[in-house]
């Protein structure tokens, strides 16, 4: 069996699976957030009565993260909504932008959305969330109310993203009923070379298989090649398994993942307890092909999809009028770190802006120094606009006064994970998808610019 038909075949107490199955699958961590949030709470109390409990509230993780920072009033009210359900049910992960479990958010305009407006236990983005709080497990079941919960298939988790219907199911039973997909095997070898990122990899196997080359497929990533790609790479794979339509993307689990599921899981007192499912001799695969991750080259993908694949270096005739980082696929501290290695001690030349994906990022922004000066700093005077308030922002448009948010039909090249139209704002706008690397050069000459000319 694949890593995906071992775990559902373990979660559903089978000894085997085959593609097309329908099986019940037992439920390890259900996440929602401020969007779905509401709408699955609502279900579950149509479905399962307004008194009922929730079947495990030790397994329930709720992040709000998406509409957070904004006047919006519809968008607070979500914000209060989960909170309230948190309390009733007793959630022991409830992720608040507020300290006080009874108090309410609201904007303050005089900080504006450049300064810190959240509490100590926000965190930020889901996905990232999800990985930095330790709900991140090898060999489990994740399911969550957003399509890049694929991201946690960097920790050989199975993950996929499920609508409010099935996840108020989930609330009250802890199980779901799934079909078993296929599996397209893609095996790496090499390592990725200077100039390079994790996102140049994803984007080139989905312009290779197009923006629905994996629909309702498992994406498994394996061979030597992984060895060398950190966890932050690896989710920044598994992201965009959706982007190629993917029910879920996997890695193989090694000691990289352990170090970082072990460190996470001490960290923050969570479940410590997992059976990694590891790779079997007698796989079957609907594709499988090999990739040389270290002859790749910074990769494009351009509006309106995210398969429309070119290469950075052939792309220097489209002229730009923002470029962006942020967002769970590109806003981790590492990415941040590629982003500042090229525009250090130089000037962007276009509206640049810069949100962390979590606090944690923003913490580690400030503390790391380079030469005296923290990278923050270093963004900060390379005329880069940052946010002290963590979170999606921009990446899916959000409301009118979103921090980034595209107001106007603008061109801009972003670290984020999905371009289709209307997708960071204003319906007519156009976003080109790329590496940190590859949006910070982008940024200093005002047009897209392969990342090696500065490196
Ligand atoms: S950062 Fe973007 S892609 Fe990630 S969860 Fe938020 S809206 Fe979705």
């Amino acid at each position: 069996m694949t890593l995906t038909e071992k775990i559902l075949a373990r979660a559903s107490g089978k000894t085997h699976v085959r593609p097309g199955d329908n099986v019940w699958v037992n439920v390890d961590v259900l996440m929602t957030h401020d969007v779905c949030g509401p709408g699955t709470i609502g279900v579950f109390k149509r479905e399962f009565g307004a008194n009922a409990k929730i079947w495990d509230r030790k397994k329930v993780v709720i992040i709000p993260d998406h509409y957070i920072f904004t006047a919006d009033a519809m968008s607070n009210r979500n914000v209060d909504i989960l909170r309230d359900f948190a309390n009733e049910q007793g959630i022991e992960y409830f992720y608040d932008v507020i300290d006080d479990p009874k108090g309410h958010w609201r904007f303050d305009a005089a900080k504006g959305n450049g300064q810190r407006q959240h509490g100590s236990h926000y965190s930020g983005v889901c996905h990232s969330s999800l990985a930095l709080k330790g709900h991140n497990r090898p060999g489990e079941i994740l399911f969550g109310t957003d399509s890049h919960t694929c991201q946690s298939g960097a920790f050989n988790q199975f993950a996929t993203g499920i609508g409010n219907t099935d996840a108020g199911f989930i609330l009250g039973t802890g199980k779901l009923l799934i079909k078993v997909p296929e599996t397209m095997r893609f095996f790496f070898e090499g390592a990725l070379p200077k100039g390079l990122m994790a996102k140049d990899v994803i984007l080139h196997l989905i312009g290779e298989i197009g923006f629905d080359g994996a629909t309702y497929r498992a994406m498994q990533f394996e061979g030597p090649g992984v060895a060398s790609l950190t966890m932050d790479d690896r989710m920044t794979i598994t992201n965009m398994a959706i982007e190629a339509g993917g029910k879920n993307g996997i890695f193989p689990c090694d000691q990289t993942t352990l170090d970082y599921v072990n460190a996470r899981t001490a960290e923050n007192g969570t479940k410590n307890t997992f059976t990694p499912a590891d790779i079997d001799a007698d796989q079957s695969f609907i594709y499988d092909k090999t990739f040389d991750i270290s002859a790749l080259e910074p990769t494009v993908a351009c509006h309106p999809d995210p398969g429309q694949r070119k290469l950075a270096k052939e792309m220097g005739h489209v002229a730009l009028d923002r470029a962006y980082i942020g967002s769970c696929t590109g806003g981790k501290t590492s990415d941040f770190l590629a982003f500042a290695e090229i525009v250090r001690g130089k000037t962007v030349k276009i509206d640049t802006f810069g949100v962390p994906s979590t606090t944690r990022v923003l913490e580690e922004l400030k503390a790391t120094q380079w030469d005296g000066k923290s990278v923050w700093n270093i963004l900060a005077d390379a005329g880069v606009r940052l946010t002290e308030n963590p979170g999606c922002a921009a990446c899916l448009g959000g409301p009118v006064d979103t921090f980034g948010r595209m107001n106007a039909p603008l061109k801009c090249i972003s670290a984020t994970n999905r371009n289709f139209p209307g997708r960071m704002g204003h319906k007519e706008s156009q976003v080109f998808l790329a590496s940190p690397y590859t949006v910070a050069a982008s940024a200093l000459t005002g047009k897209i610019t392969d990342p090696r000319e500065f490196i």
